[in-house]
């Protein structure tokens, strides 16, 4: 999977609608200190599902959104999407997550509404996501070298593409006890009607 363009609108500093097309090969941001640079990196890892504001730089969620300036009114809704050239059996898809004031997230792929969860699963089986390695922030480095070997496992499943596979186990062991509890009160039922 390659992500061929960011949009953003409304996204911190990206108060006016930006489009970023992403070649492929290496990208290079440049520019001054404060210009944005790890706005841009917050704003795919936010797309891509990141649930904690801390991680964004932020105290709530909603702090992604324009705050305002001397000159310019905040807003009331910021827009992240993430184009990519295929995903999994799919061609071109597009991502949108957006965030409306006192509303919270709401995510789309391809225009259709889907959960946060089915966005990480997603980005976590074309082995990515919010919390991949690969997207490395200030700081991120020393962490990496001095991860634990559990934290190191983590980052090899997320190479290998099985990190998704995690969650869908989760989401089975649940249905199984579901199962299992539902099953033993059958078996009660059976035994009162004898
Ligand atoms: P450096 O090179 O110093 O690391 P940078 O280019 O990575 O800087 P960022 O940290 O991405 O820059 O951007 C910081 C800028 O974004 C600051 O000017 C800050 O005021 C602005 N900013 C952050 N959140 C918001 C928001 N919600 N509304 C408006 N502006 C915001």
């Amino acid at each position: 999977m390659q992500i061929k363009r960011l949009r953003l609108s409304g996204f911190k500093s990206f108060v006016d609608p930006a489009d970023l097309r992403i070649e492929p090969g290496l990208t290079g941001i440049v520019g001054p200190n404060g210009c944005g640079k790890s706005n841009l990196l917050e704003a795919l890892r936010w797309a891509m599902g990141e649930n904690s504001p801390k991680s964004m730089r932020g105290a709530g969620m909603e702090d992604v959104i324009f705050a305002g300036t001397a000159t310019r009114p905040q807003r009331d809704f910021a827009e992240v999407s993430i184009l990519t050239d295929e995903m999994g059996d799919e061609g071109e898809v597009e991502i949108v997550r957006r965030i409306e004031r006192g509303a919270g997230s709401a995510y789309r792929i391809n225009g259709r509404d889907v959960r946060a969860k089915d966005v990480s699963l997603a980005f976590a089986d074309a082995a990515t996501g919010a919390h991949s390695p690969a997207l490395v922030s200030q700081g991120r480095i020393g962490a990496i070298i001095s991860a634990k070997p559990a934290e190191r496992r983590a980052m090899l499943e997320e190479a290998a593409g099985i990190a998704g596979l995690h969650v869908r186990r989760k989401d089975a062991e649940q249905k199984l006890r579901a199962t299992e509890t539902n099953l033993a009160r059958l078996d009660e039922v059976i035994t009162d009607q004898e």
